[in-house]
């Protein structure tokens, strides 16, 4: 069997050999091809995938069973015609973890309001009682793997967790919502909202001025989901108007975001640059050789990502 692992050098040097020793743990044989085009495309059984790779043209992998992809975002790929193949997203533990916690970090900073509370000499020496957890409300937009894991674990910390998803949910300690109505109210109660849906059509630019309007007054914005899912226009007036009081930015419309952009110069908002959580190869190798062993064994592929629907 031949495994194509199209993705650029980086990533190959951090798999090359995790994956060599998980396929051959889990008793698979297989050769590993690292090339933007190998010789006799035809070939190839499986395509492990990253988005950034040289190589878009899928048509010339004619016996491929699968596009196993390497991140969770598949906005890029849905749209390519030439990727007819049944294409799996990554769902890695690794990759939930770290947005589990980069989530819980940038929630407790605004939450516990960590930048005014630091004091330099002469600042005033003002003591008050913070709000516990147990009375501020925060939304997460998408109850995926990623939306489900912060949301759960916001719970576990004890704040009042509403998750809103396109189908109803059942996640303990979450109120889940779904539907426009289910927004407006899922919106109404966010003191901090936090973003984690994919990119698609019917989601982009979900985050306008109406919705930011439903907000309580100076509410918390945080986006590791994608940067469209924004109206930028909008995020910048509510800031202003004092509606939203700060925007915590992982993922933007433009990548680096461009020099002289106006997020930069905005003291409400904070960039990151798309950090938020990356997968892990570690753990994500266990993910893509069950796959393989799924394909081989004539079983259905995990993670299969719906075409119709976009993610
Ligand atoms: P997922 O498991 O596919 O979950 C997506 C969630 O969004 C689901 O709950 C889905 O609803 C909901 N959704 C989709 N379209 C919707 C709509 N029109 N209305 C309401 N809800 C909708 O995805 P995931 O693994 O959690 O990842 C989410 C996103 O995080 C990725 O697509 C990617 O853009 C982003 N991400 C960012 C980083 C970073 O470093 N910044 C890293 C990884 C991922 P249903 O449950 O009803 O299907």
């Amino acid at each position: 069997m031949r495994v194509l692992f199209s993705a650029p050098k980086s990533d190959w040097n951090d798999y090359r050999d995790v994956l060599t020793n998980a396929l051959e743990r889990a008793g698979i044989k297989a050769e590993i091809v690292y090339a933007i085009m190998p010789d006799d495309p035809g070939s190839i059984d499986y395509i492990i995938y990253a988005p950034s790779s040289e190589m878009e043209d899928f048509t010339p992998f004619t016996g491929a069973k699968a596009v196993l992809n390497l991140w969770a975002g598949v906005e890029g790929l849905v749209t390519n015609a030439s990727l007819t193949q049944p294409l799996a997203r990554m769902v890695d533990p690794g990759l939930t973890e770290g947005m589990v916690e980069w989530c819980t970090a940038h929630t407790l900073r605004h939450h516990l309001g960590t930048d005014r509370d630091v004091c330099r000499q002469n600042d005033s020496w003002d003591f008050y009682v913070p709000k516990l957890a147990r009375d501020r409300s925060v939304t997460v937009l998408g109850m995926g793997t990623l939306g489900r894991a912060v949301g759960t674990s916001l719970a576990a910390l004890n704040f009042q967790v509403t998750g809103w998803s396109r189908t109803l949910k059942d996640v303990a300690g979450v109120a889940c919502l779904a539907g426009e109505e289910g927004l407006a109210k899922a919106l109404t109660s966010a003191e901090i909202l936090i973003l984690l849906l994919p990119l698609t059509k019917a989601t982009e630019n979900v985050i306008n001025a109406e919705r930011l309007q439903l907000l309580p007054k100076g509410a918390v914005l945080i986006n590791p989901g994608r940067g469209p899912l924004i109206n930028d226009d909008d995020l910048i007036a509510a800031l202003a108007s004092g509606q939203l009081s700060h925007a915590t930015l992982d993922v933007f419309r433009e990548e680096p975001l461009p020099e002289g952009h106006v997020f930069w110069a905005n003291e409400k908002i904070t960039v990151t640059p798309h950090v938020a959580s990356a997968t892990r190869a570690s753990s994500a190798v266990d993910v893509l050789v069950e796959n393989i062993r799924r394909g081989e064994a004539g079983q259905p592929f995990l993670h299969l990502v719906d075409r119709s629907q976009g993610y």
